[in-house]
Formats: structure tokens, sequence, C-alpha cells
């Protein structure tokens, strides 16, 4: 009887660590990934290089294979950066960036005090062709985008990216009631003005003159790398199904504002590296590769380049998953595709149902808002996932470790685990 209880609880703890090193392993990673020394994960202080000199030195450690002898796959991207000083002042008074305002990536470098030339909707279109005829040339423009017109909005859009003024900067007052949110994509262009976005409960009143130092450094061939490793199976070799989950974040708006990224996508690159801690204890009848992408804020580079570089052939790939933003999940978790590929999103449901692992598994049709697309776009079959609610932090300063609910993080694991299983039965 003894020995018999004895089993049970030795089977019972197999049972936990099988599964449940994760959430610690978990928090540990997602800490080391956002913490300052990562500068985000982005492209000041080579932070995307620190992060994913970490991720090798992880994945040699879980005792991943390489391909080619290297978990690392280089490619250069342009990049425009942000990693100096970075003022504002509105008629004398600083403002406090990533609250305040943001600077948009690919803004050229600038430092001056410059008079404020305002437009809103409320502008005549004849007023501000003759502005745009003229030229702002020394000057600052100021755009009220809280209201536009049909008429003015293309403009104002456009003068985000374009210098349809020949002003020296543009700044853009928005009514925001979140913490704005910041962005790396389109810094592969570098503009001839400075481009802000600023928040209009930060003005008391439309400034006159606006005083700007802020430093940018444009990188025309930036090396960054992918970071792929694989377990082989036992039974089907050449057989793959594939987790993809990308770490490079924002990195640093200025020297002092970091992004740290820890929900969008250290929580990813985490479940990925427990994954392979898992399929090594586990080893599979099929491969099973991890991808941890570069440059997807940048817009999916890193898989982008993958899918054009395959270090084995994308036909072999059973199915693939990307994990995107997956630390809250108090209202379960969001499918991408899983109105494409039905059959493996029945699968999926009838899973969760049995196991009883998330509240919801939501699904939509296809999009091109992470790393699987360019796979889905060769012809891969793939699901992106991403939890739903318990959070809202989103490309702020405020995406930190501490505050991540991690509500459905283990179940969230568990479902992915016996997906896979069931879909390696569907396809052996
Ligand atoms: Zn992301």
């Amino acid at each position: 009887m003894r020995t018999f209880f004895l089993l049970i609880f030795i089977l019972l703890q197999g049972c936990s660590i099988l599964f449940s090193q994760d959430i610690d392993y978990a928090r540990k990673t997602i800490n080391i990934l956002a913490a300052p020394e990562m500068h985000g994960r982005g492209y000041v202080n080579k932070g995307d290089s620190l992060a994913s000199a970490f991720l090798a030195s992880e994945m040699q450690q879980i005792g991943l294979k390489s391909f080619k002898n290297s978990f690392f796959q280089p490619f250069n991207l342009s990049v425009n950066t942000l990693p100096g000083n970075l003022s504002l002042k509105a008629d004398g008074k600083t403002l406090s960036p990533c609250d305040d305002y943001i600077v948009y990536t690919p803004s050229a470098a600038i430092k001056g005090t410059y008079p404020v030339v305002h437009i809103s909707a409320k502008t005549s279109l004849k007023k501000i062709n003759k502005l745009m005829k003229k030229g702002l040339t020394g000057k600052a423009l100021l755009i009220d985008q809280r209201k536009h017109d049909e008429k003015t909005k293309e403009i104002f859009e456009n003068a985000r990216f374009y210098n349809l003024f020949k002003s020296e900067a543009n700044l853009f007052l928005v009514n925001k009631k979140n913490p704005l949110s910041w962005g790396v994509y389109g810094s592969h262009l570098l503009l001839d003005f400075a481009s802000i976005e600023i928040r209009d409960s930060a003005l008391k009143k439309i400034p006159k003159k606006i005083e700007l130092d802020i430093e940018s450094r444009y990188f025309k061939q930036y090396a960054t790398r992918n970071v792929v490793g694989y377990i082989e199976g036992s039974q089907y070799p050449d057989s793959f199904f594939v987790f993809t989950a990308h770490y490079d974040h924002l990195g640093r708006m200025g020297r002092d504002n970091l992004f740290p990224g820890a929900h969008d996508n250290a929580s990813g690159t985490a479940m990925l590296l427990d994954l392979a801690t898992y399929y090594i204890n586990n080893r599979p009848p099929y491969s099973v590769a991890f991808i941890a992408t570069a440059a997807e804020e940048a817009g999916l580079l890193g898989a982008r380049h993958y899918v054009e570089n395959p270090l084995f052939p994308l036909s072999n790939i059973k199915f693939l998953i990307n994990l995107d933003m997956v630390s809250t999940g108090e209202e379960g978790m969001m499918v991408v595709n899983g109105e494409v590929f039905t059959k493996q999103y029945e699968t999926l449901c009838s899973i969760n149902t049995t196991g009883n692992y998330l509240p919801a598994i939501k699904s939509r049709g296809e999009a091109a808002n992470s790393d699987h697309y360019p796979f889905y776009v060769k012809g891969v079959p793939c699901f992106y996932f991403y939890t739903l609610g318990g959070y809202s932090q989103y490309h702020n300063i405020y995406d930190i470790e501490k505050t991540l609910p991690m509500t459905a993080y283990n179940n969230m694991f568990r479902l992915v685990v016996r997906f896979v299983e069931q879909l390696s039965k569907n396809t052996d």
C-alpha cells in the first residue's frame, strides 16, 4: 500500500516537474530580457546583440542542437536610432519623454528653438495650402490631430513621414488616455525633420515656441541575428514542428528612456525556451525547432529573412506556432489564423474543453501582425497565439516584469504541448 502511494507520489511529482518548472523559469527569463542591461532589446547600445547572445547560451545549456554549427542566423537591417540627448521644452516648460511625448524613430537629429505655427481642422484648406507652398523653414509645425475632416485627414497623416511643409519639426497633438505607444516601424527611413507626438494634457495652451534637442544615429547596415535551435525527432527527424517568438523590442528612446517589453515579447521568448526544456526532457518523435526572431518590431524582418533563407525545407514544417505576448490570459487567448486552419482550431478547442485550460479560445482570420505571417505567406500552416485580458501596457515604458499577471502561463503551456502532441498523431 505504502509503495503504491509512494509510486503515485513519484508519478505526481514527475508530472509537476514535467510542467511546473515553467513559471519560475519564465519569470527569471523575462526578468533578464527586460532588464535595463538589455537596453530594451533594440539597437541602442546593441541591446539586440546582448539578448541574442543570452538566448544562444540558454539554448546551448538546455541542450538544443544548432544548424550549421551556430545558433545565430545573422542579417542586416537599415535602422535609425535615438541614442543620446532627447528633450522637448514648450514655452520653457520641460515635457516628460514617453509620458508627454514620443519621438518617431525615423526623426532627424535636431537642436534649437523654433517658433510654432499651429494648424487644425479649423484652419482653412486655403491657408494650409499656402503654408505648404511657402514652406516653414526655421519653424516648427504643430498639427492638432484631435479633430480633422476628410480634407485635412490625409495631409495631417502624411505630415508624420513627409515634409510637406518643409518645417524643422512636425508635432502632432493627440488626445490619448493610455500611455503613448512608441514603435520602431518605419525606422529604416531617415527623415529630414523631427516628427513628434505630444499628448494634449501635457500642454496648457498652444505654445509659441518649442525647444528641441534630439540626437539620432542612422545605421545603413546594422548587423542583427535570429537565434535558432532544434531537437531531432526520434522517429521522424525530417518532420518539424516549429515555435517562433520575437526577442527584439523597441530599445531606448533617448539615453534614459527604456522600453522593457516584458509582455511584448520577453514572455513569448521565455515560453519558447521553456518549451525547449520540456521537449529535451520528453523527446518527441518528430523534430522541433525554436526560432527566436530578431527585428519583428521593425517590420517582421527576422522572420522575413528566415523564410528566404530557411535552415531546413519550409515544406517539412508540419505546423508552426508563433508566441507573441503570452503573459496574461484572464480572458483566454486569441488564435490568429484560427479561421484559416479550422481543423487545427477545432482540435485546439476540443483539447481545451477536455483539459479546461483557458476560459476562452477566440479565433480570427489571417493578419500580418507578427512573425507567423511570412511563414504563412510561404504556405506554412501556422497559428499565432496571444493572451487576452488582464493587462493593457503596450509599447510603453510600463511593460515591466513585475506587473505581468502570468495568469494563463502554465495552462497555456500545457495546452500548447497537448496540441502539438495531437497534431503529431494526426500527421504521422
Ligand atoms: Zn510583439
